[in-house]
């Protein structure tokens, strides 16, 4: 069901692949997903294989936390400064797809109308378990950057939820 640390996408592919890292301190890291849901969409990462949150406490949790804020400020500073470069990760997803369904997500962000345009505010959130979807069990937190007045995760799941019909959620 989960990867063990050798075959732990976040302890290979994304923490090998420097380039890659947009923001880090000593317990953590952070990167563009690889399946993004929305552009400039990112991982917060434990530099440690760690699985277990009520395990982390101290400099690790400090970190890991603190890396939220910075984080979104470097996204920021990426669309101040380059933002093409957003688009060029997503073309790169495309030509060499690291995940499954990677350049299918690379596609939407392309098409998408905010894909180049700087971030106001932030959603972030972590799927904690496997039926609450999550699928990477080396602690991880979603950052979700946002442009125009919208909706909150509770209420776009909420309106998900019921223009599909979905019961079992
Ligand atoms: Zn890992």
């Amino acid at each position: 069901m989960f990867a063990s640390q050798e075959e732990c996408i976040f302890c290979n592919s994304y923490n090998k692949d420097n380039k890659k890292v947009i923001w880090e301190n000593k317990e953590a890291f952070s990167v563009l997903n690889y399946k993004p849901s929305i552009p400039g969409h990112a991982l917060i990462i434990t530099k440690q294989h760690l699985t277990d949150l009520k395990e982390i406490t101290g400099s690790i949790l400090e970190d890991f936390i603190h890396a939220i804020p910075q984080t979104f400020e470097a996204i920021q500073l990426i669309y101040e400064q380059d933002p093409e470069s957003i688009e060029e990760f997503y073309k790169e997803l495309i030509k060499n797809p690291p995940e499954f369904n990677s350049s299918q997500f690379a596609e939407q962000m392309l098409k998408h109308p905010h894909l180049l345009v700087k971030p106001i505010a932030y959603n972030w959130g972590m799927n904690y378990g496997f039926e609450a979807g999550q699928r990477a069990i080396h602690l991880h937190i979603h950052l979700f950057p946002r442009r125009e007045m919208g909706l909150g995760i509770a209420t776009a799941m909420r309106k998900h939820l019921a223009e599909n019909n979905i019961t079992n959620f």
